[in-house]
This record gives C-alpha cells, sequence and structure tokens, in this order.
C-alpha cells in the first residue's frame, strides 16, 4: 500500500482518485473547491486541508488540474507541493498542459530532489471511472518503473513516450490528428449529403477502403452507422468540442514554439474555435459535422 495525496478532485480527479482508495491504496486528497473535497470524502477518501498539507506525507504526489497555470501554481513557491514533500517524492501530473510548462515543473522537481512525471491521458470520464484510461507518461525510466504499478489502478493501456514532456507531447499530436481528422470525415459526409450518397453506403465503403479511420469507425459522425457515437445521442459528450479546442490551441503553441509546420492543425483550432464560439463548447466535438453542414 502506497501513501498518496491526490490534488485536483474534479470530473477526472475524483473518479481515479476513488479508484485508488477502492484499489486499498492510502489516498488524501485535496481540491480549492470545498464540495470536490466532500465528493471525495463521500466516496471514502482522506481530504487534507490543503495541498502541502497532503503532499508533506505522501510517498507519491498525483496532480489532476485544469492547465499549465494552475500546475505551475501548484508545484512552484514556498508553499507549493515541491516544497512540501519529502525528498525522493514521486510527483504524477496528470493533467493535459502545454509542453514547455511540463518540463519546466519536471526541472524544477529535478532540482528539488524529486522524481516527476507527465502523465495525461486519454478516455474522458468514462475511462477515469471504469480504471480504463490511457496514460502517456513522459519522465525518466526509473520514475515510470515506479509508477507504473499505481497507474495501473487507474488504466489500462500505461505508455511511456520518452523524456521530461514527452507524454504531453503524445497527447496533443494524437489530438491533433483526432481533430484533423474529425473535420475530414465531416466533411466527406457533407458532400456525400449534398451528391445524394446515403451515410450508410459511404461508411460500408470507407470503413473498408483507404478512408477509414478511427473517426469514421469508432465515433462516426452521423447518426447510424456506429450506433455508441455520439451523434446517435444528440452529440451528449464524450469529448466536449472545448476540451478538443484546449488540446488544438495547445498543439498550435507547441508547433510554433519548435517552428513545426502543422497548416491543417492550425485550420481545425480555427473551425474548433468558430464552433466553440457559436455557443457548442459543451457539445460533443463530432458535433462539428452539424457547423460543415451550415445548420445553427
Ligand atoms: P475539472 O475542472 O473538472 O477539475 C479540475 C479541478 O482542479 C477542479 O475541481 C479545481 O477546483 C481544481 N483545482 C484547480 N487549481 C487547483 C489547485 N491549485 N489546487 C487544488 N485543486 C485545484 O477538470 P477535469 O475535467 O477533471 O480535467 C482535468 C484535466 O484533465 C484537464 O487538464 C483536462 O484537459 C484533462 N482531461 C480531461 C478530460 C475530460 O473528459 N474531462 C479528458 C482527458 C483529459
Amino acid at each position: 500500500m502506497a501513501r498518496i495525496a491526490f490534488v485536483g478532485l474534479g470530473n477526472m480527479g475524483r473518479p481515479m482518485a476513488a479508484n485508488l482508495v477502492k484499489a486499498d491504496e492510502e489516498v488524501t486528497g485535496f481540491d480549492l473547491s470545498p464540495e470536490a473535497c466532500e465528493r471525495f470524502a463521500g466516496a471514502g477518501g482522506e481530504v487534507a486541508e490543503t495541498a502541502a498539507q497532503a503532499a508533506a506525507g505522501a510517498e507519491i504526489v498525483i496532480t489532476m488540474l485544469p492547465a499549465g497555470r494552475h500546475v505551475s501554481e501548484a508545484y512552484l513557491g514556498e508553499a507549493g507541493l515541491l516544497a512540501a514533500a519529502r525528498p525522493g517524492t514521486l510527483f504524477i501530473d496528470c493533467s493535459t498542459i502545454d509542453v514547455a510548462t511540463a518540463r519546466a515543473v519536471a526541472a524544477a522537481a529535478e532540482s528539488a530532489g524529486m522524481a516527476m512525471l507527465d502523465a495525461p491521458v486519454s478516455g474522458g470520464v468514462g475511462g477515469a471511472e471504469a480504471a480504463t484510461l490511457t496514460f502517456m507518461v513522459g519522465g525518466d525510466e526509473d520514475a515510470f518503473t515506479r509508477a507504473r504499478p499505481i497507474l495501473e489502478k487507474m488504466g489500462r493501456n500505461i505508455v511511456h513516450a520518452g523524456g521530461p514532456g514527452n507524454g504531453q507531447a503524445a497527447k496533443i499530436c494524437n489530438n491533433m490528428i483526432l481533430g484533423i481528422s474529425m473535420i475530414g470525415v465531416s466533411e466527406a459526409f457533407v458532400l456525400a449529403e449534398k451528391l445524394g450518397l446515403d451515410h450508410q453506403k459511404l461508411f460500408d465503403i470507407s470503413s473498408t477502403a483507404s478512408g477509414q479511420c478511427w473517426s469514421l469507425t469508432t465515433y462516426c459522425p452521423v447518426p447510424g452507422p456506429v450506433p455508441t457515437s455520439p451523434a446517435n445521442r444528440d452529440y451528449r459528450p464524450g469529448f466536449s468540442a472545448e476540451m478538443m479546442l484546449k488540446d488544438l490551441r495547445l498543439a498550435q503553441d507547441a508547433a510554433s514554439s519548435s517552428a513545426a509546420s502543422t497548416p491543417l492543425g492550425a485550420e481545425a483550432a480555427q473551425v474548433y474555435s468558430l464552433f466553440v464560439n457559436e455557443g457548442n463548447g459543451g457539445v460533443d466535438f463530432s458535433g462539428v459535422v452539424r457547423f460543415l453542414r451550415g445548420e445553427g
């Protein structure tokens, strides 16, 4: 049994921490929101009064926070997690944040004598609840080996992507593929509609031809061909357009700071920005097909 501090008990963090409690780990949680703390206590977790207090007694500290600035604020400075923890503590940041902040915080952890991994996830709230998340992990091999048995209690696929920041790099590269491919598949269905080609016919042909991809065969953006896709439940997420836009923007920040050419990634970010600005932030990202059709 490991002593684990879990900071950030929101939509993702709470079920992840609850799975560690279920697996008989000794988990002390903290969130700035008293409501989030109460819900975690309801799932059988201990709650600390501050993040620093949770970290002080822990062997492993896991964070699941909204964005890079929250991670910097939580880790750095005199009242931060790095200052509060004992040397040798393993930090695992599961938030989806920019690569530059992930690398800066990992360097600060190393200078303070701590091991740190970035370990963003895919699989959404459903995956967090079912403990079937995929973890994309950046950091050194020893830290990865230490973290693996804990991550396995919250997820199914645990992939070591390389050095610090590479977990975040893998996450944004993957989601840039996903954003672009969802727009591509949606455009094909919109064109098919104009040409009088049936959705199911296009699906049957393209799902076994060179247009095959996850956005088509697992998450089809029109109702019918894949009964489990959000298109069949009025585009309730799933994975919201707002989250997709966040990840596409992170990819664009990384592309600009590393001088990578990603013209389609940039276009996808623009398309999702327009879609979200029309009030669709909470809609599943596959709902972009409606926007491409010109529906309000
Ligand atoms: P959320 O907003 O529900 O939860 C974040 C929690 O962090 C909130 O409860 C907030 O009060 C808390 N918080 C913020 N700053 C804090 C601090 N300094 N100390 C303690 N608590 C603090 O967000 P979420 O949906 O749980 O997402 C968390 C991360 O996971 C994000 O980076 C998101 O991009 C990523 N993610 C989310 C999903 C999803 O489907 N929700 C899927 C994959 C990845």
